[in-house]
């Protein structure tokens, strides 16, 4: 069976319809965050390679163009890191010869060290960097990085990338209780910030089931204190209000929801009986919850969901 390498497009806090372009195999990252949704990396490595063919990415991507009546962004981001893939700069190149759509791309940074992976990214509109850790002990707590990666290196390597890049730049920060949140840290992360100087810093937190049951997110109140000492151009990633839903996403809310309310099930059997990504179905999940119609059960390993 082919690879799905488009999932959306499916509402998104930061980037209203987004269609999520995906073009790494299930998780493989450089990166093992404590938060993760997808769950724990499958293979860690630095290793950029060849590895979906470029033809049929693009051709999945023209034909949910032609189909979709709205999409605001054409993002990379889903299974893993997606600058892994060595295809990722002409695949942006190529998005740009057929379509008006802005291309985002969602990145852990960790590879903006390499001038290739920096110039591979430079005909994107909107480049979200994360960065959780500005010492390389809370690196190595919440992200759980490949054993080559320094945080230093990394930081000078996305202070590069804005000096290079034109388009819009913003940090994500993902903040963890007990992780990365201290008063020390905090003041070592302004720090990074302001020698960055990206668009636009987003604060977020933990939202959907993490990969550790330790990850646990900040309340409202405490996001604020962060975010008035990070300080100007910071902003807590709000949520996407659901009014903005197409009628097809408005569909897809209720089959989901349908599908809960008959019996408890995991995102992997939504994903495989709708044919649809899993990163899409989590984006609905998340929805679900934060609107109260559901709740998420733990069996035997496996999260679970069913009506609240
Ligand atoms: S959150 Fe992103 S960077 Fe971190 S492990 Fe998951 S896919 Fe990798």
């Amino acid at each position: 069976m082919k690879k799905s390498h488009i999932y959306g497009p499916v509402p998104s806090r930061r980037l209203g319809l987004s269609l999520g372009v995906d073009i790494i195999p299930f998780k493989v990252c450089t990166l093992d965050c404590i938060y993760c949704q997808l769950g724990p990396t499958t293979k860690k490595t630095t290793e950029i390679k060849d590895y979906f063919s470029k033809k049929e990415i693009i051709s999945q991507i023209k034909k949910r163009i032609n189909t979709a009546s709205r999409i605001d962004y054409i993002t990379f981001s889903g299974s893993g890191e997606p600058t892994l893939n060595s295809k990722i700069g002409p695949l942006i190149k190529e998005i740009k010869k057929f379509t008006d759509i802005p291309v985002a791309v969602l990145t852990n940074s960790t590879l903006l060290t390499k001038k290739k992976v920096r110039e591979s990214l430079k005909e994107a509109d909107l480049v979200v960097p994360s960065l959780d850790a500005a010492t390389q002990d809370v690196f190595e707590n919440i992200n759980r990085p490949h054993p080559s990666l320094k945080i230093k290196r990394i930081i000078e390597g996305i202070k590069k990338f804005r000096e290079e890049f034109k388009g819009d730049l913003r940090l994500e920060i993902i903040l963890v209780k007990g992780i990365n949140d201290s008063d020390s840290h905090i003041k070592a992360l302004r720090q990074a910030v302001n020698e960055i100087k990206p668009d636009k810093v987003q604060l977020n937190t933990v939202i959907r089931p993490p990969s550790e049951k330790y990850a646990h997110p900040l309340t409202r109140k405490e996001m604020e204190k962060i975010k008035n000492a990070i300080g100007k151009n910071c902003e807590i990633v709000a949520h996407f209000k659901r009014k903005g839903l197409t009628p097809e996403e408005e569909n897809l809310h209720n089959i989901i929801l349908d599908m809960i309310c008959r019996r408890p099930v995991t995102v992997e059997d939504i994903s495989g009986s709708l044919g649809r990504h899993k990163n899409e179905i989590l984006k609905y999940i998340d929805m679900l919850k934060r609107e109260g119609k559901i709740k998420a059960v733990t069996y035997e390993n496996n999260d679970y969901y069913e009506p609240k």
